[in-house]
């Protein structure tokens, strides 16, 4: 049964343009019901008040590029290459450790996390999403799964044929939901075959749902693509036709100049992952470039493996102050800019500007609470360049998905963080074993 609600706090942030000072948020079964000031508010009705006083209200942040049942592989190899990382390590412990065990073991992990940032959708590439999304439904957030796609064997589908199906399957089942959003997801260019493209594409376009992929995220695969097909990455992509504002393309690191102009026209998607790829010297996405361009850009964290965490706020600092490194230009991305990256932005990438993305009447109450008494949070100017700029996940109060508080003081609704933890210890022991031969 859903509560009607009304949250109270010192900013309400409406969108990047906008905030309300002294402000209310009224929520009925789920639905943003109304939005305003403190004292223009009809305190008669009956809801049940939460007031966070000195906090700021955001929409909840959307994470549009992740793994995230990696978080059980944290740590696991670190200071590597992309392509060693991948080749050595991630690919085959994949293999040996990644089943419907290890998912039911690491996913509520990464939610916890995630929630705990204020996160109330991620986007998500991975293997068995089919039990991922019964994981995620079970704890109230909501996600766009995308079962990993490539030419060969992967840890759910021996046979690469055999995914196509699955996505078909899965995404007809999914298809009124608005929790579960399916996706299909080819893992890259240089990992999937222009048949495999081409299919992934026709079902996008089939069930009218995301298509999630990495395009030019190093310059090993820049070249590896200009080798194959005399192309650039994203050249090569819409060369075949695959490009459109389905699309999703993490990374997005080497793009020549010429391509800018393409991915403006083709409406595409980037969801910059700045944290990842610093830690795996990928790049730097030029997000300048693509915003000057009208090009949409977003926010992910990648998986734990290459960042090493799911934390979206620390991932908005670093997206903008790597940014103004790049440019050496300290008006490039400002803290208004990243948040609407993170909140609206994210929406629109996914499709669900209509009901994601800004604190408006008639959208869905998904909501991060960040309370701005710690020490360090003070005095307070500007609650975008605090929130952006001075706030950690630690500052956040709460996370409301749905007009339901999933995360509030530190404390889970719907997630046994204490069998969390003891499921976790078991996947640290297995790897010890498995991987690092420890016994
Ligand atoms: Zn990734």
């Amino acid at each position: 049964m859903s509560e009607n609600i009304l949250i109270k706090a010192r900013y309400i942030l409406i969108n990047a343009e906008r905030y309300i000072e002294n402000g209310y948020v009224l929520i009925k079964d789920g639905i943003i019901e109304g939005v305003g000031k403190a004292e223009d508010l009809n305190e008669d009705e009956n809801y049940a008040l939460f007031n966070f006083g000195n906090a700021i209200v955001a929409p909840g942040f959307i994470n549009t590029h992740t793994h995230a049942a990696m978080v059980g592989m944290r740590g696991m190899a670190d200071d590597l290459p992309l392509k060693t990382w991948l080749e050595k390590y991630i690919w085959p412990a994949e293999l040996k450790l990644v089943n419907r065990e290890f998912i039911m073991k690491t996913i509520p992990l990464a939610i916890a996390e995630m929630l705990s940032s204020g996160i109330t959708t991620f986007v998500d590439m991975y293997f068995f999403e089919d039990l991922t999304a019964e994981i995620v439904k079970s704890t109230g957030m909501r996600a766009v799964l995308g079962e990993g796609i490539i030419d060969g064997p992967t840890p759910a589908f021996e046979n690469p044929k055999n995914v196509m199906d699955f996505v078909e399957v899965f995404a007809r089942n999914y298809e009124k939901d608005s929790f579960i959003f399916p996706a299909v997801a080819p893992h890259a260019p240089y990992s999937t075959s222009k048949e495999t493209l081409l299919k992934s594409k026709q079902l996008s376009e089939k069930y009218g749902i995301p298509l999630l992929i990495h395009v030019a995220e190093t310059r090993w695969e820049f070249e590896e693509i200009k080798t194959r097909y005399g192309l650039a990455p994203f050249s090569y992509l819409n060369s075949i036709g695959f490009l459109d504002e389905k699309v999703i393309a993490a990374h997005s690191i080497w793009v020549e100049e010429s391509e800018l102009e393409i991915l403006g026209k083709r409406k595409v998607n980037i969801s910059h992952n700045p944290e990842s790829n610093a830690k795996l010297s990928s790049g730097i996405c030029p997000v300048s470039d693509f915003l000057k361009h009208g090009i949409n850009v977003t926010i992910g964290t990648d998986g734990a493996c290459s960042n090493n965490n799911l934390d979206i706020i620390e991932e908005m600092r670093t997206a903008s102050f790597i940014q103004k490194i790049r440019t050496m230009n300290p008006e490039a991305l400002s803290a208004r800019e990243i948040f609407k990256m993170a909140t609206e932005s994210g929406a629109r990438a996914l499709g669900l500007a209509e009901k994601l993305g800004t604190i408006e009447k008639g959208k869905w109450a998904d909501l991060a609470i960040i309370s701005l008494d710690s020490p360090g949070l003070q005095p307070i100017f500007d609650p975008y360049s605090h929130l952006v700029y001075t706030c950690k996940s630690s500052d956040i109060k709460a996370t409301m998905v749905d007009g339901k508080f999933l995360y509030i003081g530190g404390q889970y609704h719907t997630i046994d963080i204490d069998a969390v933890m003891y499921n976790i210890q078991k996947v640290e022991e297995l790897i010890r074993k498995e991987i690092f031969n420890e016994h």
